[in-house]
């Protein structure tokens, strides 16, 4: 009976710990949305406490003294010895990291944040060099700390903190995979006579009938309005405060249509996992999602799969003309579909299309990797990272502001994190191959199945799997490029007769 005691203490301590999370969340979110400026510098105090009361449950020590009490007290594939597993996995990070390197991390990416800003600003790597270079030290120093059996490789202990259970030696082998197919692919399409008219996308589409239409998008792929909402922000996000309430943003451009509709389908698909998850598992890891790939892999699915598909459109552009009267007479399904399909080399990851976005991805990969086995110098990386978008992308940046320097992740230490991106845009084209075909009742404005079909097969699920786990369960094979690639090569392959 002990260890069903110890089980209860440790769930209600988990949820404790999620709730004091949650306000955390609120207060974030708000920051973001409807709080005066004048807020910044109480709003500070205030989730610095937070910080400080989380970490304390984060780290009591009686966590410790039940999970160790619980190590092995539930048959393999329960939900209970998964959320043992699971928290014992971030009891174990968390505690193994002695408080100095926490605080020191802290104290050094907070100014290295400040200096990338600057930096940025400034076109000027030599100035963002000192404080990568000491980033890259510490994640090294904490690398080497949290590094478990399972860790063949140093930076499988950063991959840990993001995607649990990615390997480097995966990444090496799946990364080269993936450019050998895409690189040709996307230099076929440059090449070919066939070019989509992307002024169709640069009319004038007034804010409010955008919002209305994106609203009714979100609302009719499933994202539940009495359970969510969605604001305007600087930079779009999700963010869950809590069973029944989870937050989606966007910004709108009146003389740009796709980045707020195409934005706001991504963070419904993050929203509709949030929004999915099983509420009765609150606060403990099979109530929460399973790593950033397979969030990703959501939100991709619902903006590229779906909102970027000929049978998406069939059904919506008519609603859309209605929305927008007089401003696309002239455009047809054929032209619209390849306009929001446009492929297009570029040199800022966050603006890039479907086909080239995991070009930059790999970029980040091998140099990130490079400089933490010490193969590369940050001295070198700008040098480094222009010869690979030269090979990857066909594209040179003349800034290192449009280089190594428009990514906010090195500065506030996220070396794995990159990653998980692609990981998600690889799985989300496995799961549609996966799941029954539903392009007749998308072309009507039905999205039930490929919704029912995730909720069942990842969003029930939580963290009870691994995300490698959960992909093998969900289609029936370990994580591969292929069919993403196949799906590129059908897509872009019709489109610009490639
Ligand atoms: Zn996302």
């Amino acid at each position: 009976m002990l260890h069903v005691d110890a089980y209860s203490e440790l769930v209600a301590h988990s949820k404790e710990l999620a709730t004091l999370q949650s306000f955390s969340a609120l207060l974030g979110w708000d920051q973001q949305t409807y709080m005066p400026k004048g807020g910044a510098a109480f709003r500070g105090e205030q989730l610095a406490l937070l910080a400080k009361l989380t970490h304390a449950q984060a780290t009591h020590p009686r966590l410790g003294e039940w999970l160790n009490a619980l190590n092995g007290a539930f048959a393999e594939g329960t939900v209970e010895a998964a959320n043992i597993r699971e928290l014992t996995h971030g009891y174990d990070r968390a505690t193994k990291l002695p408080s100095r390197l926490v605080e020191e991390l802290a104290r050094v990416t907070a100014i290295a944040h400040e200096a990338w800003v600057e930096a940025r600003k400034a076109n000027s790597f030599a100035t963002f060099q000192p404080h990568l270079e000491t980033i890259l030290k510490l994640k090294r120093e904490e690398a080497a700390i949290v590094r478990t059996a399972e860790h063949a490789h140093l930076y499988d202990a950063l991959l840990d903190e993001y995607e649990p259970g990615a390997s480097t030696a995966d990444l090496k082998v799946l990364f080269p995979q993936l450019t050998a197919a895409v690189v040709p692919l996307v230099k076929a399409i440059g090449e070919s006579s066939k070019q989509p008219d992307g002024t169709i996308l640069t009319r004038d589409y007034p804010t409010d009938r955008q919002k209305w239409f994106a609203e009714s998008a979100a609302s009719a792929i499933g994202f539940d309005f009495n359970t969510g909402r969605l604001d305007v922000t600087a930079h779009p996000f999700c963010c869950t405060i809590g069973p029944g309430d989870c937050r989606i943003t966007t910004r709108y451009n009146p003389a740009m249509f796709n980045e707020a509709f195409f934005g706001v389908l991504h963070e419904t698909g993050h929203g509709l996992y949030e929004q999915n998850l099983p509420a009765e598992h609150f606060g403990t890891p099979c109530g929460m999602y399973c790593s950033l790939g397979v969030h990703e892999s959501q939100s991709r699915f619902w903006e590229n799969q779906v909102g970027r598909s000929r049978p998406f459109w069939q059904g919506m552009l008519p609603r859309m003309k209605q929305a927008f009267p007089g401003t696309l007479d002239d455009v047809n399904l054929d032209a619209f579909e390849f306009a929001i399909n446009a492929v297009q080399p570029s040199l800022i990851r966050v603006e890039a299309d479907e086909a080239t976005y995991n070009l930059h991805i790999a970029v980040r990969f091998e140099l990130e990797l490079a400089l933490i086995t010490g193969d590369l110098t940050p001295a070198d990386l700008p040098g480094a990272w222009n010869d690979k978008y030269r090979d990857y992308l066909g594209i040179v940046p003349t800034t290192d502001a449009d280089g190594c320097l428009q990514d906010v992740h090195w500065s506030f230490g996220g070396i794995g994190y990159f990653p998980t991106y692609t990981l998600g845009n690889l799985l989300a084209a496995q799961l549609q191959q996966a799941m029954p075909n539903a392009d007749d009742a998308i072309r009507i404005g039905d999205f039930s199945g490929p919704r029912e079909w995730l909720k069942a097969n990842i969003h029930s699920h939580g963290r009870r799997y691994r995300a490698q786990e959960l992909c093998t369960r969900a289609t029936g094979r370990a994580l591969s490029p292929l069919p993403y690639v196949e799906y590129l090569k059908e897509k872009f392959g019709g489109l610009y007769g490639v």
